[in-house]
């Protein structure tokens, strides 16, 4: 893998203004990913691709990332970044809405990686329970978006977003076939281990 190329594309995703992962997001997830050494992730927010090449460091020998983005642009510019860092071959992009896209998938995921439409995260995490593999982790960025979700002020333009993340939490701290911890690094991490599958 292309490191110099991967740094690149940071800088240019960070010029632009593109919502990739923060550094220390990743430094957390990267603790439970050595650990589990996924066969296949599935991310949920493709944009440039910057998260799920990251990703590619830990994956099982063999293994595979399926990202979905909707944005045609995007997948575009991934597409041509994922050869530019040399990881075609782990990294399949489908374009497209991921509401429709995921009741489609039907493989089970060692790891599911939700970052896109804050105001749909309790419909992907429905998908992504019905996904992951019984000893899976089901990691959702952005989950206290900037704050608000942990604040009772509750005029902003951010309602519906504000509302489906807190519902997205009550969910997933409430299913009892999940070990889940809340983390304030980053934009907020929701980390969601199974514990064993029938939920
Ligand atoms: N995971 C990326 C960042 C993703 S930003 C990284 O860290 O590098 C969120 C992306 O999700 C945006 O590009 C947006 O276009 C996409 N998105 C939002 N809602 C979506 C949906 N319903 N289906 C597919 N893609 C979606
Ligand atoms: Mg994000």
């Amino acid at each position: 893998m292309n490191q110099q190329e991967l740094e690149k594309i940071k800088k240019k995703a960070l010029e632009e203004h593109i919502p990739i992962i923060m550094d220390e997001t990743l430094e957390v997830m990267e603790k439970y990913l050595v650990k589990i050494r996924p066969q296949k992730i599935l991310e949920i927010g493709t944009a440039v691709g910057y998260s799920a090449m990251c990703f590619t460091r830990f994956l099982a020998e063999n293994g595979r990332i399926d990202t979905i983005e909707r944005e045609a642009d995007r997948v575009k510019e991934a597409k041509d970044n994922v050869k530019k860092v040399g990881v075609e071959d782990k990294i399949c992009i489908y374009e497209g809405d991921a509401v429709e896209i995921l009741p489609t998938l039907k493989e089970p995921y060692d790891m599911v990686f939700i970052d896109a439409a804050k105001g749909k995260y309790p419909f992907f995490l429905k998908e992504a329970l019905r996904l992951i593999h019984s000893h899976g982790i089901i990691f959702a960025d952005n989950i206290l978006y900037k704050g608000y979700v942990l604040s009772d002020y509750n005029k902003h333009k951010q309602r519906t977003a504000v509302r489906n993340l807190r519902e997205y939490i009550k969910e997933v701290s409430e299913n009892p076939n999940l070990e889940t911890e809340i983390l304030e690094v980053g934009d907020g991490l929701a980390v969601s281990q199974v514990k064993k599958k029938e939920c």
